[in-house]
């Protein structure tokens, strides 16, 4: 059986329908208890989510488990036309699932979350191209001995994502493991859980019943109980370094592989020959000034050299006064809300910080919304931090808001270092139009995703990952599905 999805009116009746469900084993399944989803910009709620529990947890890895057998043997040519279909069918309800998105995030529909919902369809699209990849290797071992590996699907795996890009981040999960013949269980962000459901409800059309299940809950109760299942034969997790580490535990315990996608600080270096626009384009870009800075890939420590510094500083204030914060709906927005109180506290307390620190300079760019119906607290004006010293909290922490270090430099060997100087090691960009000088960062910058003159978000078919603190593994492309998401047998025949 596949399963029977009826579009929602819109995005209200979306998140309405949603109300205390999970979906289990190729149906909607009511939960008895709920936690309030708030929308971010208004502070009204915006819909009730379920609250699972280990019991409903272990309902969904068992839908997994016993979907599993049949997937698996699909050929994996068959799989990967589901998964593609799926991401045709959720470009065709775009609109929808980017309206939803924007409600429950406070992200910007225009700048933002549509932008999202495409990702995510093409992200199915491109693994639903790549089921006949999953290729082992003929090895010469002996004339009369066939010696070959074989890829094989893992079995049950759980997929953890966070609020600040969920379709995205969910997509690059469930898609390679899905064509590569597993099933799947999704823990959504209990901050962000509905466009979350609607996505997986519209793929959940094209395959079989309890291939994709999606629950919601607490990390400390569903999210704990999934990890901790002895049926779950892989865990992927995107989120904070700090639960990244009790994942990375709870799969230990168990000896189950386990990917980690965690946290940032990447530098931007800009050269002394980059080219002063693209540069700071890319700084906006980069900053993801239009997601208030909620990207673990942000280039958050801007390393300007001190003949270009000051020009870059003010064209950079310039361009971000320019943008528009205010209603995430409101199709003229740039910029939306910080995705909740907590969030927001901390942001504020970074900036506080450097506010406080001897000689640090803070400036704040763009006017704050007025709106009786907005809430004033969730939006945050971009910040550019300068003169702050290297150890300082706000240089060495993912802040995770629109707020960006920027220092000067004078000495190449110096800025490299100053750029390794960090617990992390998830993305780098350099600016420059000397090709060697660009051939030398990108081998000597410590980060797993590094461009040159430019600062592109995550492509389905260039993998990504961070190194140090930044996690484990790779994520998108052909590589990630099948380092991550088979496993390789070797095989040995005996001709004689
Ligand atoms: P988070 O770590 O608080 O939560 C992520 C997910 O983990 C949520 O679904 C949450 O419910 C779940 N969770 C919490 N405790 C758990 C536990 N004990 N066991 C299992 N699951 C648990 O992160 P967040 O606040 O939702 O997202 C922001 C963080 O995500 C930032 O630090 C950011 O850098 C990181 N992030 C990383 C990437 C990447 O690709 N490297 C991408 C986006 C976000």
């Amino acid at each position: 059986m596949t399963y029977n999805f009826t579009p929602p009116a819109d995005a209200v009746a979306a998140i309405a329908a949603y109300r205390n469900l999970n979906l289990v084993g190729g149906a909607r399944v009511s939960v008895d208890r709920g936690l309030d989803v708030l929308n971010p910009a208004t502070g009204a709620v915006l819909g009730q989510a379920a609250a699972s529990d280990v019991a409903e947890t272990e309902a969904a890895v068992a839908a997994a488990k016993v979907a599993g057998a049949v997937w698996a043997a699909t050929p994996a040519r068959e799989r990967g036309k589901a998964v593609a279909a799926g991401g045709r069918a959720l470009l065709e309800h775009f609109e929808i699932v980017a309206q939803v998105l924007a409600r429950e995030t406070g992200k910007a529909i225009r700048t933002e979350c549509r932008g999202e919902v495409k990702t995510a369809a093409d992200i199915l699209e491109f693994y639903g191209g790549l089921g006949s990849e999953l290729k082992g290797e003929t090895i010469p071992f002996s004339p009369r001995m066939l010696t070959m590996t074989t890829r094989e699907p893992l079995g049950v795996v759980a997929a953890i994502v966070p609020w600040n890009v969920p379709l995205v981040l969910m997509m690059l999960k469930i898609a390679p493991a899905l064509v590569a013949g597993n099933t799947v269980v999704v823990k959504a962000s209990e901050e962000a859980p509905f466009a979350t459901f609607l996505a997986a409800e519209i793929l959940m059309q094209f395959l079989p019943d309890g291939v994709l299940n999606v629950i919601n809950g607490t990390g400390a109760e569903c999210g704990a109980a999934l990890t901790a299942h002895a049926d779950v034969a892989k865990i992927t997790f995107t989120g904070s370094e700090a639960v990244g580490e009790t994942v990375y535990k709870a799969g230990a315990a168990r000896i189950v592989p386990v990917s980690l996608e965690l946290g940032g600080k990447s530098p931007m270096i800009v050269c002394d020959d980059a080219h002063l626009d693209k540069a700071v384009a890319g700084a906006i870009s980069g900053m993801r000034f239009t997601r208030q800075g909620q990207s673990c890939t942000a280039s958050s420590r801007i390393y300007v050299h001190e003949s270009l510094y000051e020009d870059f500083l003010s064209a950079l204030i310039k361009e971000l006064n320019t943008l528009k914060i205010g209603d995430p709906l409101n199709e003229a927005t740039d910029i939306g809300t910080i995705i909740n109180a907590k969030q927001a506290a901390v942001v504020a307390g970074y900036v506080a910080q450097a506010e406080g620190t001897e000689g640090a300079r803070v400036i704040r760019c763009g006017t704050l919304p007025e709106g009786a119906d907005l809430t004033p607290d969730l939006f945050a004006l971009p910040t550019l931090l300068l003169d702050l010293p290297e150890d300082h909290p706000c240089v060495q922490n993912e802040i995770f808001g629109p707020v960006a270090v920027i220092q000067k430099w004078s000495d190449y060997e110096d800025v490299i270092a100053k750029a390794n100087d960090s617990r992390y090691g998830l993305a780098a960009t350099v600016w420059t139009q000397n090709l060697s000088r660009a051939l030398d960062a990108t081998s000597r910058l410590n980060a797993g995703y590094v461009q040159v003159n430019q600062n592109l978000t995550i492509q389905p078919n260039v993998s990504y990952g961070g190194f140090g603190r930044s996690g484990l593994g790779k994520e998108a492309s052909l590589e990630a599905m099948l380092a991550h998401f088979t496993r390789s047998k070797t095989i040995v025949i005996a001709m004689d």
